[in-house]
């Protein structure tokens, strides 16, 4: 595969939801495959990070099933945080198949990106306000069923598995 066309887009992906599915599409009408990248991949077991690196991985492997997306186009890649700004995208360079685009729309992210010489492809948003992650978490947490409306079927069945919701509440003391 020609890295020349291969980006890179992280994100926490606590959980994935529709908007993530709508970058990931956006990105693969311009590039012929994406790194996935999972971040913060220690974390888990915490109101902002509630889910492992590896139950993430299987939402994202389930999301893309969902939404038809050819597989053999998509890499998924964990990677721990390293709190050394400054070289953290040497440090995922070093973890992930070469690339040379980095999807991104988090200023931080976009800002080394570039300072490292590679390409921003910042895709737009997409109903930014209600596919949020954090707003899917705090819905869970009030005890709304919304959520289910704003990540794929098989990423909900993967929560309901794991009893994501009653673990994000007995953490936040709900229970
Ligand atoms: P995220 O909240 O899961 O988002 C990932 C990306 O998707 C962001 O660019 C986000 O844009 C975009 N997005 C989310 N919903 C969208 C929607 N509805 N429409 C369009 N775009 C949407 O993850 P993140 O927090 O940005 O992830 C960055 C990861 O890199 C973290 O794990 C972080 O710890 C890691 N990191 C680590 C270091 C280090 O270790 N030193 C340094 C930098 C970054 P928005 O910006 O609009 O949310």
């Amino acid at each position: 595969m020609d890295p020349s066309k291969r980006g890179v887009y992280p994100g926490r992906f606590q959980p994935i939801h529709w908007g993530h599915v709508k970058v990931i599409e956006w990105a693969l009408q311009r590039l012929s495959e994406l790194v996935i990248v999972v971040g913060s991949a220690q974390e888990s077991h915490t109101l902002s990070n509630p889910f492992t690196a590896g139950e993430r991985i299987e939402m994202i492997a389930a999301a893309l099933e969902d939404a038809g997306i050819d597989k053999s186009r998509v890499w998924i890649v964990p990677l721990s945080d390293i709190y050394m700004n400054a070289v953290w995208v040497r440090y995922l360079a070093m973890n992930v198949p070469r690339f040379r685009y980095a999807i991104a729309r988090n200023p931080l992210v976009v800002r080394l990106f570039r300072e490292a010489g590679y390409e921003i492809l910042m895709p737009p948003p997409f109903e930014r306000e209600r596919f949020s992650s954090t707003n899917i978490r705090k819905l869970m947490l009030m005890g709304s069923s919304e959520w289910r409306n704003m990540v794929p079927p098989s990423v909900a069945r993967i929560i309901d598995d794991i009893k994501g919701v009653e673990r994000l509440r007995e953490i936040a003391g709900r229970d």
